[in-house]
Protein backbone atom coordinates (compact mmCIF):
# COMPACT_ATOMS: atom_id res chain seq x y z
CA UNK A 1 0.00 0.00 0.00
CA UNK A 2 1.17 3.21 -0.95
CA UNK A 3 0.12 6.38 1.17
CA UNK A 4 0.54 10.20 0.52
CA UNK A 5 -0.14 13.04 2.70
CA UNK A 6 1.56 16.60 3.45
CA UNK A 7 2.03 18.19 6.97
CA UNK A 8 2.60 21.29 5.41
CA UNK A 9 2.69 23.20 2.60
CA UNK A 10 -1.06 22.65 1.07
CA UNK A 11 -2.84 25.34 0.69
CA UNK A 12 -0.21 27.79 1.97
CA UNK A 13 3.21 29.31 0.51
CA UNK A 14 5.79 27.18 3.07
CA UNK A 15 6.55 25.05 5.68
CA UNK A 16 6.85 22.03 3.02
CA UNK A 17 6.79 18.47 4.37
CA UNK A 18 5.79 15.38 2.21
CA UNK A 19 5.01 11.96 3.09
CA UNK A 20 4.92 9.03 1.13
CA UNK A 21 4.49 5.46 2.77
CA UNK A 22 5.16 2.24 1.51
CA UNK A 23 3.89 -0.69 3.61
CA UNK A 24 4.53 1.36 6.25
CA UNK A 25 7.69 2.47 5.67
CA UNK A 26 8.18 6.63 5.41
CA UNK A 27 10.19 8.96 3.40
CA UNK A 28 9.88 12.11 3.84
CA UNK A 29 9.87 14.83 1.46
CA UNK A 30 11.35 18.39 2.57
CA UNK A 31 11.28 20.10 6.02
CA UNK A 32 10.66 23.20 5.83
CA UNK A 33 9.62 26.82 7.55
CA UNK A 34 6.97 28.95 6.59
CA UNK A 35 7.65 32.82 7.35
CA UNK A 36 5.37 34.65 9.69
CA UNK A 37 3.33 37.58 9.56
CA UNK A 38 2.53 37.30 13.36
CA UNK A 39 3.76 39.50 15.93
CA UNK A 40 6.28 38.11 17.67
CA UNK A 41 6.40 34.99 15.59
CA UNK A 42 9.88 34.65 13.86
CA UNK A 43 8.57 31.14 11.65
CA UNK A 44 6.03 28.72 11.72
CA UNK A 45 7.14 24.55 11.60
CA UNK A 46 4.92 21.78 10.63
CA UNK A 47 3.76 19.79 13.48
CA UNK A 48 5.85 17.06 13.65
CA UNK A 49 4.13 15.08 16.56
CA UNK A 50 2.72 12.58 13.98
CA UNK A 51 6.39 11.45 12.71
CA UNK A 52 7.29 11.48 16.18
CA UNK A 53 5.16 8.76 16.70
CA UNK A 54 6.31 6.73 13.57
CA UNK A 55 10.05 7.30 14.18
CA UNK A 56 10.93 3.89 14.34
CA UNK A 57 9.52 3.50 10.25
CA UNK A 58 10.98 6.56 8.94
CA UNK A 59 14.42 5.70 6.51
CA UNK A 60 15.01 8.72 5.31
CA UNK A 61 14.63 12.86 5.08
CA UNK A 62 15.47 13.72 1.43
CA UNK A 63 15.98 17.55 0.51
CA UNK A 64 15.04 19.02 -2.94
CA UNK A 65 16.88 22.08 -2.78
CA UNK A 66 18.36 24.81 0.36
CA UNK A 67 15.47 26.95 0.56
CA UNK A 68 14.58 27.67 4.07
CA UNK A 69 10.78 26.55 3.04
CA UNK A 70 12.09 23.29 2.53
CA UNK A 71 15.34 22.65 4.95
CA UNK A 72 14.40 25.33 7.98
CA UNK A 73 13.08 22.98 9.61
CA UNK A 74 15.61 20.29 9.82
CA UNK A 75 17.47 21.32 12.61
CA UNK A 76 14.14 21.14 14.85
CA UNK A 77 13.19 18.10 13.18
CA UNK A 78 16.34 16.33 13.96
CA UNK A 79 16.10 16.98 17.48
CA UNK A 80 12.68 14.55 17.30
CA UNK A 81 13.66 12.17 15.13
CA UNK A 82 17.28 11.05 13.83
CA UNK A 83 17.36 9.88 10.67
CA UNK A 84 19.54 10.24 7.33
CA UNK A 85 19.34 13.23 5.45
CA UNK A 86 19.95 12.99 1.70
CA UNK A 87 20.18 16.09 -0.75
CA UNK A 88 22.94 17.84 -2.56
CA UNK A 89 26.15 19.03 -1.80
CA UNK A 90 24.79 22.76 -1.24
CA UNK A 91 21.56 21.80 0.00
CA UNK A 92 23.60 19.52 2.89
CA UNK A 93 25.93 22.51 3.33
CA UNK A 94 23.58 25.14 4.09
CA UNK A 95 21.67 22.65 7.19
CA UNK A 96 24.90 22.59 8.41
CA UNK A 97 25.93 26.08 8.86
CA UNK A 98 22.18 26.06 9.93
CA UNK A 99 23.01 23.26 12.57
CA UNK A 100 26.75 24.86 13.74
CA UNK A 101 28.44 22.01 16.23
CA UNK A 102 25.50 20.06 16.14
CA UNK A 103 25.89 18.82 12.64
CA UNK A 104 28.81 16.19 13.28
CA UNK A 105 25.68 14.15 15.15
CA UNK A 106 23.64 13.74 12.42
CA UNK A 107 24.07 11.53 9.67
CA UNK A 108 24.28 13.26 5.98
CA UNK A 109 24.08 11.36 2.31
CA UNK A 110 25.36 13.99 0.05
CA UNK A 111 23.63 12.86 -3.54
CA UNK A 112 24.10 14.08 -7.22
CA UNK A 113 21.86 14.25 -10.09
CA UNK A 114 22.16 11.00 -12.41
CA UNK A 115 22.73 8.58 -9.29
CA UNK A 116 20.45 6.17 -7.77
CA UNK A 117 19.80 5.26 -3.96
CA UNK A 118 18.11 2.24 -2.65
CA UNK A 119 16.00 2.51 0.74
CA UNK A 120 14.16 -0.10 1.83
CA UNK A 121 10.99 -0.79 -0.50
CA UNK A 122 12.05 2.40 -2.25
CA UNK A 123 14.51 2.91 -5.11
CA UNK A 124 15.55 6.94 -5.50
CA UNK A 125 16.49 8.74 -9.13
CA UNK A 126 17.67 12.26 -8.60
CA UNK A 127 17.35 14.12 -11.07
CA UNK A 128 18.53 17.94 -12.18
CA UNK A 129 15.46 20.66 -11.84
CA UNK A 130 16.31 24.43 -12.60
CA UNK A 131 15.32 26.47 -9.73
CA UNK A 132 16.65 29.87 -8.46
CA UNK A 133 19.40 27.64 -6.02
CA UNK A 134 21.96 25.77 -7.83
CA UNK A 135 22.17 21.78 -7.29
CA UNK A 136 17.99 21.57 -6.63
CA UNK A 137 16.86 17.77 -7.12
CA UNK A 138 13.51 16.40 -8.26
CA UNK A 139 13.34 12.86 -6.90
CA UNK A 140 11.77 9.76 -8.59
CA UNK A 141 10.93 6.98 -6.37
CA UNK A 142 9.76 3.96 -8.10
CA UNK A 143 8.06 0.84 -5.36
CA UNK A 144 7.22 -2.65 -6.95
CA UNK A 145 3.61 -0.80 -6.28
CA UNK A 146 3.61 2.18 -8.06
CA UNK A 147 6.43 5.04 -9.33
CA UNK A 148 5.93 8.95 -8.58
CA UNK A 149 8.07 12.30 -9.44
CA UNK A 150 8.47 14.48 -6.93
CA UNK A 151 9.20 18.16 -8.64
CA UNK A 152 10.56 20.19 -6.06
CA UNK A 153 10.57 23.51 -6.92
CA UNK A 154 11.22 23.67 -10.55
CA UNK A 155 11.55 26.50 -13.23
CA UNK A 156 11.72 25.79 -16.94
CA UNK A 157 14.69 27.56 -18.34
CA UNK A 158 16.02 27.11 -21.63
CA UNK A 159 19.01 29.75 -21.72
CA UNK A 160 20.06 30.33 -18.14
CA UNK A 161 22.63 33.11 -17.09
CA UNK A 162 24.37 30.54 -15.19
CA UNK A 163 24.68 26.94 -14.81
CA UNK A 164 23.33 24.57 -17.79
CA UNK A 165 19.42 24.38 -19.14
CA UNK A 166 16.44 22.62 -17.80
CA UNK A 167 17.34 18.72 -18.19
CA UNK A 168 14.31 17.44 -20.65
CA UNK A 169 15.84 14.60 -21.60
CA UNK A 170 15.86 13.31 -18.30
CA UNK A 171 12.64 14.59 -17.30
CA UNK A 172 11.22 12.57 -20.42
CA UNK A 173 12.95 9.23 -20.19
CA UNK A 174 11.44 9.27 -16.47
CA UNK A 175 8.36 9.81 -18.58
CA UNK A 176 8.60 6.85 -20.29
CA UNK A 177 10.10 5.08 -17.67
CA UNK A 178 6.22 5.51 -16.24
CA UNK A 179 4.81 7.53 -13.38
CA UNK A 180 1.97 7.20 -11.65
CA UNK A 181 2.07 10.06 -9.24
CA UNK A 182 3.22 13.75 -9.97
CA UNK A 183 3.50 15.36 -7.27
CA UNK A 184 4.63 19.10 -8.52
CA UNK A 185 5.07 22.39 -7.81
CA UNK A 186 1.96 24.71 -8.08
CA UNK A 187 3.64 27.66 -6.84
CA UNK A 188 2.04 30.86 -9.59
CA UNK A 189 -0.52 28.75 -11.43
CA UNK A 190 -4.06 30.23 -11.04
CA UNK A 191 -7.21 29.43 -12.02
CA UNK A 192 -7.82 30.64 -16.08
CA UNK A 193 -10.49 32.88 -15.89
CA UNK A 194 -10.39 34.47 -12.51
CA UNK A 195 -9.01 37.42 -12.95
CA UNK A 196 -11.13 39.68 -15.87
CA UNK A 197 -11.78 36.98 -17.77
CA UNK A 198 -8.60 35.49 -17.95
CA UNK A 199 -6.69 38.91 -18.77
CA UNK A 200 -3.62 37.83 -15.89
CA UNK A 201 -1.70 35.80 -18.28
CA UNK A 202 0.48 34.87 -15.53
CA UNK A 203 3.51 35.73 -17.71
CA UNK A 204 7.32 36.21 -16.41
CA UNK A 205 10.93 37.35 -17.78
CA UNK A 206 12.94 35.07 -18.59
CA UNK A 207 16.82 34.56 -16.63
CA UNK A 208 18.30 36.25 -19.50
CA UNK A 209 16.00 39.27 -19.04
CA UNK A 210 16.02 39.83 -15.90
CA UNK A 211 20.10 39.73 -16.12
CA UNK A 212 19.71 42.30 -19.00
CA UNK A 213 17.30 44.75 -17.38
CA UNK A 214 19.61 44.54 -13.85
CA UNK A 215 22.66 45.25 -15.86
CA UNK A 216 21.26 48.31 -17.63
CA UNK A 217 19.99 49.94 -14.39
CA UNK A 218 23.20 49.48 -12.82
CA UNK A 219 25.23 50.78 -15.46
CA UNK A 220 22.65 53.83 -16.13
CA UNK A 221 23.49 54.83 -12.40
CA UNK A 222 25.90 57.56 -11.24
CA UNK A 223 25.02 56.73 -7.82
CA UNK A 224 25.29 53.81 -5.18
CA UNK A 225 23.21 50.89 -6.30
CA UNK A 226 21.69 48.66 -3.60
CA UNK A 227 20.37 45.59 -4.66
CA UNK A 228 18.41 43.37 -2.20
CA UNK A 229 17.65 39.61 -2.37
CA UNK A 230 16.69 36.78 -0.71
CA UNK A 231 20.07 35.23 1.12
CA UNK A 232 19.62 31.49 -0.48
CA UNK A 233 18.83 32.88 -3.80
CA UNK A 234 22.05 32.42 -5.46
CA UNK A 235 21.77 32.66 -8.59
CA UNK A 236 20.69 36.09 -8.59
CA UNK A 237 23.42 36.86 -6.31
CA UNK A 238 25.61 35.26 -9.15
CA UNK A 239 24.34 37.65 -12.08
CA UNK A 240 24.43 40.76 -9.96
CA UNK A 241 28.49 39.40 -8.94
CA UNK A 242 29.26 38.93 -12.89
CA UNK A 243 27.18 42.67 -13.13
CA UNK A 244 29.54 44.34 -10.81
CA UNK A 245 32.64 43.01 -12.27
CA UNK A 246 31.54 44.89 -15.67
CA UNK A 247 30.55 47.81 -14.26
CA UNK A 248 34.21 47.51 -11.84
CA UNK A 249 31.93 48.49 -8.68
CA UNK A 250 33.19 47.09 -5.51
CA UNK A 251 30.45 45.14 -3.67
CA UNK A 252 29.48 45.30 0.36
CA UNK A 253 27.37 42.72 1.78
CA UNK A 254 25.36 43.82 4.61
CA UNK A 255 22.82 40.95 6.10
CA UNK A 256 24.40 37.78 8.13
CA UNK A 257 22.81 34.93 6.50
CA UNK A 258 23.99 36.51 3.63
CA UNK A 259 27.27 36.69 4.93
CA UNK A 260 27.05 33.27 6.10
CA UNK A 261 25.34 31.73 2.35
CA UNK A 262 28.13 33.62 -0.09
CA UNK A 263 30.86 31.51 1.99
CA UNK A 264 29.33 28.37 1.19
CA UNK A 265 28.26 29.27 -2.36
CA UNK A 266 32.40 30.46 -2.69
CA UNK A 267 33.62 27.57 -1.14
CA UNK A 268 31.63 25.36 -3.74
CA UNK A 269 32.55 26.81 -6.36
CA UNK A 270 28.55 29.18 -7.39
CA UNK A 271 30.46 32.75 -7.21
CA UNK A 272 32.26 31.91 -10.43
CA UNK A 273 35.57 33.08 -8.90
CA UNK A 274 34.12 36.94 -8.51
CA UNK A 275 34.58 36.51 -4.89
CA UNK A 276 37.43 39.23 -5.22
CA UNK A 277 34.61 42.22 -6.25
CA UNK A 278 33.29 41.49 -2.19
CA UNK A 279 34.89 44.25 -0.03
CA UNK A 280 34.62 45.30 3.78
CA UNK A 281 31.85 48.16 4.19
CA UNK A 282 34.58 50.62 5.68
CA UNK A 283 36.47 49.82 1.96
CA UNK A 284 33.55 50.56 0.87
CA UNK A 285 32.82 53.82 2.14
CA UNK A 286 36.08 55.08 0.55
CA UNK A 287 35.53 54.35 -2.98
CA UNK A 288 33.83 56.94 -5.02
CA UNK A 289 29.79 56.72 -4.74
CA UNK A 290 29.56 55.67 -8.66
CA UNK A 291 32.03 52.43 -7.52
CA UNK A 292 29.70 51.43 -4.56
CA UNK A 293 27.29 48.69 -4.74
CA UNK A 294 25.91 46.86 -1.53
CA UNK A 295 23.78 43.17 -1.69
CA UNK A 296 21.41 44.05 1.14
CA UNK A 297 19.08 41.09 3.21
CA UNK A 298 15.52 42.63 3.43
CA UNK A 299 13.70 42.22 0.28
CA UNK A 300 11.04 40.84 2.45
CA UNK A 301 10.81 44.33 4.56
CA UNK A 302 11.52 42.03 7.45
CA UNK A 303 11.88 44.06 10.30
CA UNK A 304 15.54 43.72 11.61
CA UNK A 305 16.80 43.21 8.41
CA UNK A 306 19.54 45.12 6.46
CA UNK A 307 17.58 47.23 3.76
CA UNK A 308 15.02 48.22 6.42
CA UNK A 309 17.36 49.76 8.85
CA UNK A 310 18.74 51.42 5.77
CA UNK A 311 15.26 52.96 4.64
CA UNK A 312 14.50 53.45 8.11
CA UNK A 313 18.02 55.56 8.73
CA UNK A 314 18.98 53.54 11.58
CA UNK A 315 21.69 51.26 10.08
CA UNK A 316 25.06 51.81 11.04
CA UNK A 317 27.13 52.01 8.25
CA UNK A 318 24.67 53.16 5.53
CA UNK A 319 23.10 56.35 5.14
CA UNK A 320 20.44 56.88 1.97
CA UNK A 321 21.20 59.74 -0.42
CA UNK A 322 19.80 61.16 -2.98
CA UNK A 323 20.53 59.61 -6.32
CA UNK A 324 21.09 56.28 -4.79
CA UNK A 325 19.14 53.46 -6.37
CA UNK A 326 17.58 50.66 -5.08
CA UNK A 327 16.87 47.64 -6.45
CA UNK A 328 14.34 44.82 -4.74
CA UNK A 329 15.43 41.71 -6.41
CA UNK A 330 12.71 39.19 -5.34
CA UNK A 331 8.76 39.58 -4.90
CA UNK A 332 6.70 39.67 -1.48
CA UNK A 333 5.91 36.36 -0.27
CA UNK A 334 2.17 36.15 0.09
CA UNK A 335 1.48 38.05 4.02
CA UNK A 336 4.98 40.34 3.63
CA UNK A 337 3.40 42.94 0.64
CA UNK A 338 2.40 45.64 3.45
CA UNK A 339 5.97 45.44 4.91
CA UNK A 340 7.66 45.89 1.64
CA UNK A 341 5.19 48.69 0.97
CA UNK A 342 6.18 50.80 3.97
CA UNK A 343 10.03 50.20 3.14
CA UNK A 344 9.14 51.34 -0.36
CA UNK A 345 7.69 54.43 0.97
CA UNK A 346 10.00 55.35 3.21
CA UNK A 347 13.13 54.60 0.53
CA UNK A 348 11.12 56.70 -2.29
CA UNK A 349 10.58 59.68 0.68
CA UNK A 350 14.80 59.83 1.49
CA UNK A 351 14.83 60.13 -2.37
CA UNK A 352 16.14 57.15 -3.88
CA UNK A 353 14.90 55.53 -7.03
CA UNK A 354 13.43 52.26 -6.38
CA UNK A 355 13.64 49.57 -8.93
CA UNK A 356 11.81 45.65 -8.71
CA UNK A 357 13.62 43.39 -10.77
CA UNK A 358 12.60 39.67 -10.60
CA UNK A 359 11.77 36.60 -12.03
CA UNK A 360 10.04 33.81 -10.27
CA UNK A 361 12.11 30.45 -9.72
CA UNK A 362 8.92 28.62 -10.42
CA UNK A 363 7.29 27.45 -13.16
CA UNK A 364 5.79 30.13 -15.11
CA UNK A 365 2.00 29.48 -16.17
CA UNK A 366 2.27 32.24 -18.87
CA UNK A 367 4.92 29.61 -20.79
CA UNK A 368 3.19 26.99 -20.06
CA UNK A 369 5.52 25.10 -17.22
CA UNK A 370 3.19 23.05 -15.49
CA UNK A 371 2.23 22.17 -18.86
CA UNK A 372 5.46 21.52 -20.44
CA UNK A 373 6.01 19.22 -17.24
CA UNK A 374 3.23 17.57 -17.22
CA UNK A 375 3.20 16.20 -21.09
CA UNK A 376 7.04 15.20 -20.54
CA UNK A 377 6.14 13.18 -17.41
CA UNK A 378 2.89 11.90 -18.55
CA UNK A 379 1.10 10.66 -15.00
CA UNK A 380 -1.58 8.92 -14.58
CA UNK A 381 -2.23 10.92 -11.41
CA UNK A 382 -1.37 14.69 -10.30
CA UNK A 383 -0.69 16.04 -7.21
CA UNK A 384 -0.81 19.86 -6.87
CA UNK A 385 1.64 20.75 -4.21
CA UNK A 386 3.55 23.43 -3.14
CA UNK A 387 0.94 26.22 -3.23
CA UNK A 388 -1.81 28.52 -1.11
CA UNK A 389 -5.41 27.07 -2.38
CA UNK A 390 -5.27 29.50 -5.28
CA UNK A 391 -2.34 27.60 -7.13
CA UNK A 392 -3.50 24.50 -6.58
CA UNK A 393 -7.13 24.87 -8.09
CA UNK A 394 -4.91 26.51 -11.20
CA UNK A 395 -2.51 23.83 -11.55
CA UNK A 396 -5.22 21.09 -11.39
CA UNK A 397 -6.95 23.29 -13.86
CA UNK A 398 -3.60 22.60 -16.16
CA UNK A 399 -4.11 19.24 -15.34
CA UNK A 400 -6.95 18.68 -17.12
CA UNK A 401 -5.36 20.87 -20.17
CA UNK A 402 -3.17 18.27 -20.05
CA UNK A 403 -5.55 15.33 -20.89
CA UNK A 404 -6.02 13.91 -17.23
CA UNK A 405 -9.64 13.11 -16.63
CA UNK A 406 -10.84 15.12 -12.81
CA UNK A 407 -10.78 12.08 -10.82
CA UNK A 408 -7.33 11.40 -11.24
CA UNK A 409 -6.92 15.06 -9.87
CA UNK A 410 -5.83 15.27 -6.16
CA UNK A 411 -6.28 18.62 -4.53
CA UNK A 412 -5.35 17.70 -0.90
CA UNK A 413 -5.09 19.61 1.98
CA UNK A 414 -2.46 19.24 4.62
CA UNK A 415 -3.27 15.96 6.80
CA UNK A 416 -5.27 14.72 3.68
CA UNK A 417 -4.57 10.89 3.04
CA UNK A 418 -4.45 9.82 -0.42
CA UNK A 419 -4.17 5.98 -0.29
CA UNK A 420 -3.55 3.82 -3.22
CA UNK A 421 -3.17 0.00 -3.59
CA UNK A 422 -2.89 -1.65 -6.87
CA UNK A 423 -4.90 -4.49 -6.85
CA UNK A 424 -7.91 -1.77 -5.65
CA UNK A 425 -7.24 0.74 -9.14
CA UNK A 426 -8.31 4.10 -8.36
CA UNK A 427 -6.60 5.83 -5.71
CA UNK A 428 -8.98 6.95 -2.85
CA UNK A 429 -8.36 10.28 -0.34
CA UNK A 430 -9.08 9.92 3.33
CA UNK A 431 -9.64 13.24 4.61
CA UNK A 432 -8.24 14.53 7.53
CA UNK A 433 -6.14 10.98 7.71
CA UNK A 434 -3.63 12.58 9.92
CA UNK A 435 -4.35 14.90 12.50
CA UNK A 436 -2.44 17.72 14.74
CA UNK A 437 -1.13 19.31 11.04
CA UNK A 438 -1.11 22.86 12.38
CA UNK A 439 1.90 24.84 12.86
CA UNK A 440 4.65 24.85 15.67
CA UNK A 441 5.64 28.58 16.32
CA UNK A 442 9.53 29.68 16.77
CA UNK A 443 9.84 32.69 18.59
CA UNK A 444 12.53 34.76 19.49
CA UNK A 445 16.06 33.94 20.03
CA UNK A 446 15.73 30.79 22.22
CA UNK A 447 14.09 29.38 19.58
CA UNK A 448 11.35 28.23 21.99
CA UNK A 449 8.73 25.60 20.11
CA UNK A 450 5.33 26.05 21.04
CA UNK A 451 2.38 24.78 19.81
CA UNK A 452 0.34 26.69 17.82
CA UNK A 453 -2.60 27.65 20.25
CA UNK A 454 0.31 30.50 21.65
CA UNK A 455 -0.45 32.16 17.92
CA UNK A 456 -3.93 32.25 18.59
CA UNK A 457 -3.42 33.60 22.17
CA UNK A 458 -1.56 35.95 20.80
CA UNK A 459 -3.22 37.41 17.92
CA UNK A 460 -6.42 37.55 20.39
CA UNK A 461 -4.17 39.65 22.83
CA UNK A 462 -2.69 41.98 19.62
CA UNK A 463 -6.37 42.65 18.67
CA UNK A 464 -8.53 42.57 21.53
CA UNK A 465 -6.31 43.48 24.17
CA UNK A 466 -6.32 41.67 27.66
CA UNK A 467 -7.84 41.81 31.23
CA UNK A 468 -5.88 40.08 34.37
CA UNK A 469 -7.77 39.37 37.29
CA UNK A 470 -6.41 39.07 40.34
CA UNK A 471 -8.85 37.45 43.40
CA UNK A 472 -7.53 37.15 46.77
CA UNK A 473 -9.11 35.40 49.37
CA UNK A 474 -8.57 37.02 52.80
CA UNK A 475 -8.63 33.68 55.49
CA UNK A 476 -9.38 36.01 58.24
CA UNK A 477 -12.29 37.90 56.75
CA UNK A 478 -13.34 35.40 55.10
CA UNK A 479 -14.58 37.70 51.92
CA UNK A 480 -12.97 38.03 48.32
CA UNK A 481 -10.64 41.17 47.40
CA UNK A 482 -10.44 41.71 43.80
CA UNK A 483 -8.22 43.69 41.54
CA UNK A 484 -8.51 44.31 37.98
CA UNK A 485 -5.61 45.04 35.18
CA UNK A 486 -6.56 45.56 31.65
CA UNK A 487 -4.39 46.53 28.64
CA UNK A 488 -5.39 47.62 24.80
CA UNK A 489 -9.28 47.37 26.06
CA UNK A 490 -11.11 50.35 26.78
CA UNK A 491 -9.23 53.96 26.63
CA UNK A 492 -7.17 55.13 29.36
CA UNK A 493 -9.32 58.11 30.68
CA UNK A 494 -12.44 54.85 31.35
CA UNK A 495 -9.92 53.12 32.62
CA UNK A 496 -9.95 53.24 36.21
CA UNK A 497 -13.79 53.43 36.23
CA UNK A 498 -14.59 49.88 34.37
CA UNK A 499 -12.15 48.49 36.51
CA UNK A 500 -13.96 49.61 39.22
CA UNK A 501 -17.13 48.45 38.33
CA UNK A 502 -15.49 45.16 37.09
CA UNK A 503 -13.63 44.76 41.12
CA UNK A 504 -17.35 44.76 42.50
CA UNK A 505 -19.22 43.05 39.89
CA UNK A 506 -17.19 40.14 40.47
CA UNK A 507 -16.52 40.49 44.07
CA UNK A 508 -20.07 40.54 44.67
CA UNK A 509 -20.38 37.54 42.68
CA UNK A 510 -17.71 35.59 44.69
CA UNK A 511 -18.96 37.29 47.98
CA UNK A 512 -22.78 36.50 47.34
CA UNK A 513 -23.25 33.04 45.68
CA UNK A 514 -19.52 31.36 46.63
CA UNK A 515 -18.21 29.13 44.14
CA UNK A 516 -17.36 25.44 45.13
CA UNK A 517 -14.19 24.64 43.52
CA UNK A 518 -11.58 26.35 42.56
CA UNK A 519 -12.03 25.57 38.50
CA UNK A 520 -15.88 27.51 38.98
CA UNK A 521 -14.26 30.01 40.78
CA UNK A 522 -12.13 30.93 37.35
CA UNK A 523 -14.92 30.29 35.23
CA UNK A 524 -16.97 32.41 36.85
CA UNK A 525 -14.77 35.19 37.02
CA UNK A 526 -14.17 34.92 33.36
CA UNK A 527 -17.68 34.76 32.25
CA UNK A 528 -18.48 38.16 34.67
CA UNK A 529 -15.64 39.80 33.09
CA UNK A 530 -16.70 38.75 29.29
CA UNK A 531 -20.86 39.50 30.22
CA UNK A 532 -19.75 43.37 31.39
CA UNK A 533 -17.75 43.79 28.60
CA UNK A 534 -19.39 42.24 26.04
CA UNK A 535 -21.71 45.19 26.45
CA UNK A 536 -19.48 47.55 26.26
CA UNK A 537 -18.72 45.45 22.32
CA UNK A 538 -14.75 44.81 23.57
CA UNK A 539 -14.10 40.82 23.58
CA UNK A 540 -10.00 40.36 25.43
CA UNK A 541 -8.41 37.64 26.67
CA UNK A 542 -9.48 37.13 30.11
CA UNK A 543 -6.71 35.74 32.60
CA UNK A 544 -7.45 34.73 35.96
CA UNK A 545 -5.10 34.32 39.07
CA UNK A 546 -6.35 32.95 42.56
CA UNK A 547 -4.89 33.93 45.79
CA UNK A 548 -5.57 33.56 49.31
CA UNK A 549 -3.77 34.85 52.48
ZN1 LIG B 1 12.68 26.99 -3.63
ZN1 LIG C 1 9.64 26.33 -2.17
Amino acid sequence: MIRFYALGGLGEIGKNLYVLEKDGKILVLDCGLKFSDVPGVDFLLPDFSYLEKRAKDILGLFLSHGHEDHIGGVPFFLQKVKLPVFGSRLSLELVKANLGSRATEYEFVEVKAGESQKLGPFKLDFVEMRHSIPEALGLYVETDEANIFFTGDYKIEVAPVSGKPTDFKALASIGERGVDFLLADSTNAEPAMMWNGGASAGDCLTEQQVYELLAKEISESSGRVIVSTFASHIDRIQQILKIAEKEERSVAIEGRSLIRNLKIAEKLGYLDGLGHRIVTSQTLESLPREKQMIIASGSQGEPLSALVRISSGIHKRVRLERGDKVIIAAYPIPGNERAVTDVINSLLYKGAEVRFIHSSGHPCTGKDHQLIMLNLIKPKYLVPIHGEWQHLVGHAEIGKRAGLPGENIFLLENGDVLVYEKEEGQPRVKKHGIENVGALIVDGILSKVEAAVAIKERMKIGSEGVVIVEAIFDEEQRAWLVDTVMLGVVTDSSQSSVSQTLNGLITRMLNENPPSDQKEIEQRIASTVKDYLKGMNQYPEVVVRLNSI
